[in-house]
């Protein structure tokens, strides 16, 4: 059964999303629009509709040296000059055009990712916002600390210095493009270093767009650099080079490994790495099942699956098993799958061709290996990239499609039946981004949560996101942590100043 898509038409295009999308596209390098790049244009794609969007410039490694020289010069001058105060206030300003610039953010986040524009203006883009806000007001509270010598108390005087890293790099994946451009800058900036993002090859625009608005607040030129472009030539470029201090990097586990190769062999650049995750949703019997359920779905239709801490496994306590499954799976029956600028849609198309291969795949491969598909299953519509919201149980643990991450809109479900049953469950993964528990027995919500090894635990929730929280995987799932203070301190270094005092 091919699923009733809503599509959009074209004339439901803001003017200024039209006139944004019909201007000549221009990388941000040292405060200068560059519009020609070493590698060319390359085309961002509407993956509702599958029609071209824009042509964007193909940032290479003379760009890549270019932009970490601007970036370098800002770090050592005019970023460095500016007091703190006036830092944070270039963010503040930041945070006010995105608000101001909201509705066409939105559209244009929505048009480039697939994503329904009117989720992109509740949530991706004000988060953005709210993240510059957050980090602007830590941009005048960095301090270091004096301490005693554990051996020599008397004969130093000590203090410690938190001083920012330097030039640092994002590079970002397109399931949440503006939302991550965001996690990147805004600790960094915070810190008191200097930025070049390279947005994913599949969602530039909003990136580039932000730019616009980075100039527009008045930050130093080459205090932040947006260069377009693919990963395996700015990406890989950034990665290896010596003039950037630090990497900041969400997305899969593979590219993760290339950067944290290309760090070894090159400068032994920091890294923060944000990978893949195949986080469990734990529903005990005794949970609240009317908001269980309804979550459970959330956590694995919602942005098609695309998403790093996407619910993707699914345990239930076996005596509530199936009514858990039928629920989940009628939540997915009745979502409206559509494109970006189409009100009525719940659910966007995937990424990509690729990605809608790779999941379409997949499900095929689990299908052929025995597992039962209880809904779902297949793509939707006869144009565009969509993916049925699926359930599939009758997996074994161990099989791919129920360790590898899929990132789309397929739940597999699984059972247990005591506690130590489901904690061992839960690890038997490489990964360890997230997972949610849900039950009515707080003793055994925390003694789980204790167990699990996850960076973020969400009880009787989930997807708990804010900028004071910290957020980042165990195993697999990356190195360091994202949001609050573990997000800016690191974007720090620590300097140890030992003064001799005595006589
Ligand atoms: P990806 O290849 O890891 O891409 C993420 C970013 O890294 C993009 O900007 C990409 O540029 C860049 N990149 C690629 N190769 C690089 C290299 N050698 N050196 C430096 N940067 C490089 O992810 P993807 O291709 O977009 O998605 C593939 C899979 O990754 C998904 O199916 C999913 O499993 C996972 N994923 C995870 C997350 C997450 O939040 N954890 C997000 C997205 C994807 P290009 O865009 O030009 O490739
Ligand atoms: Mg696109």
């Amino acid at each position: 059964m091919t699923r009733h898509i809503l599509y959009h038409e074209l004339s439901d295009m803001r003017e200024d999303v039209r006139a944004f999308l019909d201007r000549p596209k221009a990388i941000l390098i040292g405060g200068e629009f560059v519009e020609k790049a070493s590698g060319g244009t390359f085309t961002s794609e509407d993956p509702g509709l599958e029609t071209a969007l824009a042509e964007v410039p193909a940032a290479e490694q003379a760009e890549v040296d270019a932009a970490v020289d601007a970036a370098r010069s800002a770090f050592e001058g005019e970023w460095a000059k500016m007091v703190p105060a006036g830092r944070a206030g270039c963010m503040f300003k930041l945070a006010d055009l995105i608000y101001q610039n909201l509705d066409q953010l939105a559209q244009l986040e929505g048009l480039d990712t697939g994503k329904p524009a009117h989720i992109a203006a509740a949530l991706d883009i004000p988060f953005a916002a709210e993240v510059f806000k957050y980090y602007g007001g830590w941009a005048t509270k960095v301090r270091g600390s004096t301490l005693d010598l554990a051996l020599n108390p008397e004969q130093f005087h000590v203090y410690t210095r938190a001083e920012p890293v330097g030039v640092v790099a994002g590079v970002i994946p397109w399931n949440y493009p503006f939302a991550q451009a965001a996690f990147k800058i805004a600790p960094a900036l915070a810190a008191g270093c200097t930025v070049i993002l390279k947005p994913a090859e599949q969602t530039p625009l909003t990136a580039l767009r932000l730019a616009e608005l980075v100039v527009e607040a008045g930050f130093p030129a080459g205090t932040v650099n947006v260069l377009t472009g693919f990963g395996h030539t700015a990406g890989a470029a950034l990665a290896a080079h010596h003039g950037v201090d630090k990497l900041t990097f969400t997305g899969s586990t593979d590219v993760g490994r290339l950067i944290a190769e290309a760090s070894a062999k090159s400068n032994l650049k920091r890294l923060t790495l944000e990978l893949g995750g195949k986080s469990p949703v734990i529903i005990f019997a005794d949970a609240d099942m009317d908001k269980a359920i309804p979550a459970a779905a959330a956590a694995i239709f919602g942005n098609s699956g695309q998403v790093c801490n996407a619910g993707s496994r699914l345990f239930v306590e076996a005596s509530a098993y199936d009514r858990v499954i039928e629920g989940v799976a009628e939540i997915g029956k009745g979502m409206q799958l559509g494109c970006a600028m189409n009100a009525g849609s719940e659910l966007g198309p995937l990424m990509s061709a690729t990605q809608l291969q790779r999941v379409s795949s997949m499900v095929e491969e689990a299908q052929r290996a025995g597992v039962t598909v209880v809904s779902g299953g297949s793509q939707g519509g006869d144009k565009g990239y969509f993916f049925e919201p699926t359930v599939l149980t009758d997996m074994d643990p161990a099989s791919s499609i129920a360790t590898d991450e899929i990132f789309g809109p397929v739940l597999c479900a699984m059972t247990f039946n005591d506690d130590d049953d489901i904690v061992a469950a839960a690890n038997d993964t490489n990964f360890g981004l997230a997972a949610s528990i849900w039950t009515g027995n707080p003793g055994r919500a925390h003694r789980v949560a204790h167990a699990v090894k996850a960076g973020a635990v969400w009880v009787n929730a989930f997807g708990v996101f804010d900028p004071n929280l910290p957020f980042g995987g165990y195993k697999e799932s990356g190195w360091g942590r994202e949001f609050g203070i573990e997000g800016l301190n690191a974007f720090l270094e620590t300097k140890a100043v030992s003064m001799h005092i005595g006589a």
